[in-house]
């Protein structure tokens, strides 16, 4: 077991790449604290792992807001009794042209995806600090390196990367990793609402030719998040088929 009695906390834990995450990592003996907006879903994912002998909990909080976020990680460590690996999931799109992108458009992808992995990253540091141990897992993608609609997404995703460096260099005296995974285009609901022939022109461009599993994305967590990873920090890993080769 690679995170025997490790407590993680993933946001976004009721989807896609989260879900993933969570059942591999509860798999691996860890216990989950699912964040989520969602009840219905992150509920059905906290109850799959107890029906498969895990333990889990679920939080309902928005990370783009700090007073939600310092609730739910007091939450977090007092039922839990401590916090070692933060997974900063979370994240939404919400596409257009940039000469037609409204300003909210622009201010909720910035929100959640960038302002919402700062505000989990600075509030878990301090549990984290005080056990001399933590693992920041941070999200960027591939979109970070430009595409055509996503000008809020890539600028959110690009930021990640940054925030991801820094915190590495600021959090290394406290024994916290803090590193990144940038996926391609993953098989999870974010991507389901793709028209299938632009997906399948897409796929063409993939060296893989083929989007990935969500587990696939998962792995990469569960190495970055285990003590084999203990000597990488403020890293970022494209976990993207080959795409970014190209770039
Ligand atoms: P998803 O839509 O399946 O899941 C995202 C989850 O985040 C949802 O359960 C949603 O309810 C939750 N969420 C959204 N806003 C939130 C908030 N403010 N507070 C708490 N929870 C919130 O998405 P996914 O495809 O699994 O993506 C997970 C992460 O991976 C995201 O950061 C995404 O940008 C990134 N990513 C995804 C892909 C892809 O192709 N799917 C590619 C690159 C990067």
């Amino acid at each position: 077991m690679k995170l025997q009695d490790r407590v993680a906390l993933i946001t976004g834990g009721g989807s896609g790449i989260g879900e993933a995450t969570a059942l591999l990592f509860a798999g691996e003996g860890a216990k989950l604290a699912l964040c989520d907006l969602r009840e219905e879903n992150v509920s059905r994912v906290a109850k799959d792992i107890a029906d498969k002998g895990g333990k889990s909990r679920y939080y309902l909080a928005d990370v783009s807001s700090e007073e939600q976020v310092q609730g739910m990680v007091a939450k977090v460590v007092s039922d839990f009794g401590r916090l070692d690996i933060l997974i900063n999931n979370a994240g939404i799109t919400r596409d257009a042209l940039v000469r037609r992108m409204k300003e909210e458009q622009w201010n909720q992808v910035i929100d959640i995806n960038l302002k919402g992995s700062f505000l989990c990253a600075k509030t878990v540091s301090f549990p984290m600090a005080e056990q001399k141990y933590g693992k920041i897992n941070n999200t960027s993608s591939i979109g970070s390196l430009g595409n055509i609609g996503q000008a809020n997404y890539a600028a959110s995703k690009a930021g990640v990367i940054g925030l991801t460096k820094t915190l590495a260099l600021e959090l290394a005296r406290f024994n916290i990793n803090v590193n990144c995974v940038a996926p391609g285009a993953t098989l999870t609901p974010m991507t389901a609402a793709i028209p299938k022939d632009i997906a399948e022109r897409y796929k063409e461009k993939i060296p893989l030719k083929r989007f990935a599993d969500p587990k696939e994305v998962a792995y990469v967590h569960l190495f970055l998040a285990s003590v084999e990873a203990s000597y990488i920090t403020g890293q970022v890993i494209f976990v993207d088929g080959g795409v970014s080769v190209g770039f």
